[in-house]
């Protein structure tokens, strides 16, 4: 065996245990109250997961995206809110890892890896999600520090984090748009206000929160990489981790929707017999676990050509698309499964179908995946 697989086996096996014991026996209670899991995030600290992606050099574990989106994948078959506690902090921190300046990458990269900085990233408004150029937010310069104004909502982490990558507009006037565009590691801190923690569907558990800016002041040094302008691709540079991060959620909450009906299918009998003798639920139980199966194989294969240093969007959008569709798709298959018991609040059936459906917005809707997907495809197949 490889280091590299036995450090993957030791830390997918480590994490298995902690599932199972230490989350797994709470996840219903903290879900049905929205209650944040502080202790369990706490755990997560100790076992290095606010930094598995970050670098050694930094105080990470310095995983290779193929691990990550195993790890991903297996929180998420517990609880899909854990892995957002984990993963919009990721992408905030591999945004400055990537771009930021040395001093920027010294200074807040170990305080992001043990998690005592946490966060996410701060791009949607009120008035624009997939269309960032739109967005209105503004940091004015003035003297050593920038002048933050303007609201923010969905934003996840933010009321229990403390830290965000914060997409601005520096030039609000610039033509094309995204010049005018910076991203800041913005701490809270006076002027950074949480206005309200919003109520979901689903997702419950982890704090998304509307936010206001009011003349919040943010170090100049925190301009990431030191240049203005660059804001909306460095963001975007980092979205096929992004992508290649929900796909993983996406296998996990397709896998623990299976797995519930396979389980459920062979203790529930109809007419004499357990209900996976039925041919109409055996056409469901195939079909589930071949949506689970392609959705994990696109995201391993995607991983894989992330950890190559390859362009991936194509592939990070065919993994998120086909695999948070098979979440979705195998959600509803499983409270199918489960008959009336899959809409009781009393199994875990509803909460995979309420959570499901985030997973198809989130990152890039699964409309422009498949816009990106369809684009790819000309541009790589010249007629
Ligand atoms: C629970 C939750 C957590 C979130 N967490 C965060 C977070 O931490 N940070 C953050 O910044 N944001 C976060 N978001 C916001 C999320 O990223 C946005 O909801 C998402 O980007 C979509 O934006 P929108 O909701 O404004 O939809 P819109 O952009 O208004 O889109 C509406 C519809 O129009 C379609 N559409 C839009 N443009 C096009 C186009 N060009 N071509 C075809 N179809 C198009 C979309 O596919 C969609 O069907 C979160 C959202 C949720 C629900």
């Amino acid at each position: 065996m490889s280091d590299t697989n036995e450090q993957e086996s030791i830390i997918l096996d480590a994490l298995e245990r902690f599932l199972v014991t230490e989350v797994e026996p709470f996840v219903h209670d903290l879900e049905a109250k929205d209650e944040y899991p502080h202790a369990i995030v706490e755990k997560m600290k100790e076992m290095g997961l606010f930094g598995c992606i970050i670098s050694e050099e930094y105080g990470g574990l310095g995983l290779s995206t193929t691990t990550y989106a195993k790890i991903v994948a297996r929180i998420t078959h517990s609880w899909m809110s854990l892995s957002g506690i984990m993963n919009s902090h990721l992408i905030m921190a591999s945004a400055v890892q990537r771009h930021g300046t040395d001093a920027q990458k010294e200074k807040y990269l170990p305080r992001f890896a043990t998690g005592e900085l946490r966060g996410g990233v701060g791009l949607t408004e009120p008035d624009c999600g997939t269309d960032l150029q739109a967005i209105r937010t503004t940091a004015k310069l003035e003297g050593g520090h920038y002048v933050v104004n303007g609201s923010k909502t969905w934003i996840t982490n933010s009321l229990h984090g403390n830290c965000l990558a914060l997409l601005v507009k520096t030039d609000p006037n610039a033509d094309p748009q995204h010049r005018g565009m910076s991203l800041f590691i913005a701490e809270k801190d006076e002027g950074f206000i949480v206005t309200r923690k919003l109520e979901k569907l689903g997702y419950r558990g982890i704090d998304t929160c509307e936010l206001l800016f009011q003349d919040y002041k943010v170090s100049a040094d925190c301009l990431v990489g030191g240049v203005e302008g660059r804001g909306l691709q460095q963001i975007l540079s980092g979205l096929e981790l992004g992508r290649i991060n929900v796909a993983a959620r996406g296998v996990g909450v397709a896998k623990a929707a299976l797995d519930l009906a396979v389980a459920y299918s062979q203790v529930r009998k109809t007419f004499g017999k357990p209900i996976c003798d039925h041919q109409a639920v055996q056409l469901m139980l195939a079909e589930m676990a071949v949506r689970a199966e392609s959705g994990r194989l696109l995201t391993e294969a995607a991983a894989a050509a992330y950890d190559r240093g390859e362009r991936c969007d194509m592939e990070a959008g065919m993994a998120k698309y086909a695999s948070t569709e098979a979440a979705a798709s195998n959600a509803i298959d499983c409270m199918r499964v489960h008959g009336a018991y899959g809409y009781s609040k009393e199994y875990d059936v509803e909460r995979l179908y309420r959570d499901a459906p985030l997973l198809i917005i989130g990152e890039g809707t699964n409309e422009l995946q498949r816009i990106i997907i369809a684009k790819q495809l000309v541009e790589r197949n010249p007629a």
